[in-house]
């Protein structure tokens, strides 16, 4: 599932937006402020990030510079009408698309549909690992180890893609659960490390000395394949 982020202090617009962008299937969080908005960002793990220029504590410049310090997560900004300096501006301090206010939900639910489109096509279909020993075919939902099929269930294919596509990153329990089964999940933690010792058991020569899935103590799970 996709997660959008909203910051926008106006209730009336993030809730319409909310309501709109969640028909169309997409896990949305909102923060009526820049400080909720920031540690929401934090937290989870989110693919786009609609945020309001005009805050009232942190303003939208100073976030979008914030969360590009350490993402590269595709971010809206919303405006008001014809402050086409703060357009400028915006562009340079890394805001991916402007939309400027009043704008018609329609009209902003289109334009994140087609940003999706745009990056799950730029997306390989196949990732591939070790000279081609471990093969993940996105599109198929398969895996092969040494050439030979392993079944996967759903929720494992998820969680190993998710750490696959993001190699070398260490992913928490939380973006997992977020990745793999939405924000609205309420599991443990736990889940994750069930479905991660029986992709193991699959995936792995030794289990208890992988070298595709390593546990990064206390804090989650790291892709370790070449
Ligand atoms: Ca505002």
């Amino acid at each position: 599932m996709n997660n959008i982020l909203i910051i926008e202090d106006e209730e009336k617009v993030s809730e319409v937006l909310k309501a709109y962008l969640e028909k169309d299937g997409y896990g949305v969080y909102t923060a009526n402020n820049g400080v909720n908005g920031l540690e929401l960002f934090n937290k989870h793990d989110f693919h786009l990030i609609i945020l309001d220029l005009m805050l009232p504590d942190i303003d939208g410049e100073e976030i979008c510079k914030r969360i590009r310090q350490t993402s590269e997560v595709h971010i809206f900004m919303l405006t008001a009408k014809g402050a086409l300096s703060d357009k400028i501006e915006g562009l340079n301090i890394g805001a991916d698309e402007y939309l400027v206010k009043p704008f018609s939900p329609r009209e902003l639910t289109a334009r994140v549909n087609a940003l999706f489109r745009r990056i799950g096509g730029k997306q390989s279909d196949i990732l591939s690992f070790d000279n081609g020993n471990l093969i993940i075919h996105k599109e198929k939902r398969t895996v092969t180890v040494k050439g030979e099929e392993v079944p996967l269930t759903p929720n494992e294919f998820d969680i190993l893609y998710a750490l696959a596509e993001n190699k070398g990153k260490v992913l928490t329990r939380e973006q997992l659960i977020d990745k793999v089964f939405g924000l609205d999940f309420e599991g443990f933690d736990r889940t994750i490390d069930v479905h991660i010792k029986n992709i193991r058991k699959k995936i792995e020569e030794d289990n208890r000395n992988p070298k595709y899935i390593i546990t990064v103590v206390r804090v989650g799970y790291r892709f370790g394949g070449e």
